[in-house]
C-alpha cells in the first residue's frame, strides 16, 4: 500500500514536502538522481533496547508529535543503561564477596552550574549501585600545584579505584598535566596518554566513556558495524577521536568530519552509521541523512534562544510548549525531523546521555577488578 504513492503522482514537491506527507514511503520511493540512495535498513532488533517509536511517542512526550511524522526506530539510552546496571550489580555483588568494593573519586573544581549536574549524576549512579564514592570539590581558584597533589593522594588511595576530574577546568589550571598525572590504571574516563595510547594498538585499556556508550547502543540494539561506513561529525579527544578508532577496530570503514570538512553534507549522506559530536544544535537535519541509516546524536546543547527553539521544535508542538515554561531546553546536534528520515536514532535527552554514566560505572568495576587481579567476568565487552 505504501509503496503505490510515488513522487510523480504527488507532483512537483521538493524531498522534504515530500516525505513529511509520506514519511514512511520515502525509503522505497524516493528517486531523485542526487539524493543519498538507501541502503539495508537495520535488522528489527529483538532486544527490549530498542522501543516502537509510536509506543515511545506515547510514553514519551519529549518525542510525541503529529500522528505518523516519526518513522525511525528510538534507541532508547535509559532502557539500555538499565539493563548494563542491572549486569553491572551482579558483578559488584561478586567483588563483593571477594572483600573489593570499587570506588571513584570525582574532583570537581569551582561551581560550575553544568559540571556540578554531571557530577552530582555520577555520585548518584554509585550510590545507586553501591560503589565507594568520595567527591571533593576545591574552589575555583585553585592552582595546578594544589589540584596535581589532590590527584596523587587519590592515585594513592586504596579504596579508590576510578579517578574523574571534571572538565572543564578553570583557566589557571593545566588541564593536561592533570590528566596525565592520573594512574592510568585508575583512569576511568580514558583520557590519559598511555590509555589513548593503548586504545590506538587495540590492546586492554579505560576508554572514554562516550564513545564507548555509543558502541553499547549500536552492539546491544543489533546494529550491524562491521562493513558499515560510518561519518563521525568531530575529531575531540574525548569524544570523535576515540569513536572513530572504536568504530575503524569494528571494522567500519570510518570518515572523520570536523569544522574544515568542506560540505560536510557529502559525507553525511553516505553514512550507515551517522555519529554527530559536534556540540552545535540542529547541525544534522534530515537532507543530510541517508534514508534508513543509523544516526546517534552525542551532542548536548542547552538552548535558551525562542527563534531557535522554533525552529529546532517546528513539529514538536509539546516540547516547544515546555521550551517557553522552562526557557531553555536541552536540544542534541541532530534535527528532531531527523526521526523521519533514518532508520534508527538516539534521542537527547535520553540517549547517548545514560550511556556515559554507565559506562563510567563500568569502567570503575573494570579499574577495581584489574587493579586488585579479581578474575571476575566483564559485564561490557572491551574493545578489542
Ligand atoms: P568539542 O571539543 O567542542 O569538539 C567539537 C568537534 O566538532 C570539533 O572537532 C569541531 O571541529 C567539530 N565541529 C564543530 N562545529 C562543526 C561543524 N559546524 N561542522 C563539523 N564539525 C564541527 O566538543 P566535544 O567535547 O567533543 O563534545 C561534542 C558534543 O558532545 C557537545 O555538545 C558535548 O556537550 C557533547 N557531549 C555529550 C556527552 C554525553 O554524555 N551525551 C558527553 C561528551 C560530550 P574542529 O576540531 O575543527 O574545531
Amino acid at each position: 500500500m505504501r509503496l503505490t504513492h510515488t513522487k510523480q503522482t504527488l507532483g512537483p514537491v521538493s524531498n522534504r514536502q515530500y516525505f513529511r506527507i509520506f514519511p514512511s514511503c520515502f525509503v522505497r520511493s524516493h528517486t531523485t538522481a542526487s539524493a543519498p540512495k538507501p541502503r539495508a535498513i537495520p535488522s528489527a532488533p529483538a532486544e527490549a533496547s530498542v522501543r516502537d517509536p509510536y509506543a515511545m511517542m506515547v510514553c514519551n512526550p519529549n518525542l510525541s508529535t503529529r500522528s505518523g511524522l516519526l518513522s525511525a526506530r528510538i534507541l532508547d539510552g535509559t532502557v539500555i543503561r538499565d539493563q548494563i546496571y542491572a549486569e553491572l550489580a551482579q558483578e559488584i555483588a561478586e567483588l563483593q564477596s571477594l572483600g573489593v568494593r570499587p570506588g571513584l573519586a570525582a574532583v570537581l573544581v569551582g561551581d560550575d552550574p553544568a559540571s556540578k549536574i554531571y557530577v552530582r549524576s555520577k555520585i548518584a549512579a554509585c550510590q545507586q549501585l553501591g560503589l565507594g564514592n568520595v567527591h571533593l570539590t576545591p574552589p575555583a581558584n585553585t592552582t595546578t600545584a594544589e589540584l596535581l597533589a589532590i590527584v596523587h593522594e587519590l592515585n594513592a588511595r586504596d579504596d579508590v579505584d576510578g579517578i574523574l576530574v571534571q572538565l572543564p577546568l578553570p583557566p589557571q589550571i593545566q588541564a593536561k598535566r592533570i590528566l596525565e598525572a592520573v594512574d592510568p590504571a585508575k583512569d576511568v574516563d580514558g583520557f590519559h596518554p598511555i590509555n589513548i595510547g593503548r586504545l590506538i594498538e587495540e590492546r586492554p585499556s579505560m576508554v572514554a566513556c562516550t564513545p564507548l556508550g555509543v558502541m553499547e547502543i549500536l552492539r546491544r540494539s543489533g546494529i550491524s558495524v562491521e562493513g558499515a561506513d560510518a561519518v563521525v561529525v568531530g575529531r575531540s579527544n574525548i569524544v570523535g577521536k576515540p569513536m572513530a578508532l572504536l568504530l575503524m577496530h569494528a571494522d567500519a570503514t570510518v570518515t572523520v568530519c570536523h569544522s574544515k570538512t568542506r560540505d560536510l553534507h557529502r559525507y553525511t549522506r553516505e553514512a550507515d552509521i551517522l555519529i554527530a559530536a559536534a556540540g552545535r544544535p540542529a547541525l544534522i537535519v534530515p537532507d543530510d541523512v541517508r534514508p534508513g541509516a543509523t544516526v546517534i546524536d552525542v551532542g548536548t546543547t542547552r538552548i535558551t534562544d525562542p527563534r531557535q527553539a522554533e525552529r529546532i521544535f517546528a513539529h514538536l508542538p509539546e516540547r516547544l510548549e515546555k521550551f517557553r515554561k522552562n526557557g531553555s531546553a536541552l536540544v542534541g546536534d541532530v534535527h528532531p525531523d531527523v526521526a523521519q528520515v533514518a532508520g534508527a536514532l538516539t534521542p537527547v535527552p535520553g540517549g547517548v546521555g545514560p550511556l556515559t554514566i554507565a559506562m563510567l560505572m563500568s569502567n570503575t568495576v573494570k579499574a577495581a577488578r584489574l587493579r586488585r587481579g579479581s578474575r571476575a567476568p566483564e559485564t561490557v565487552a572491551t574493545p578489542r
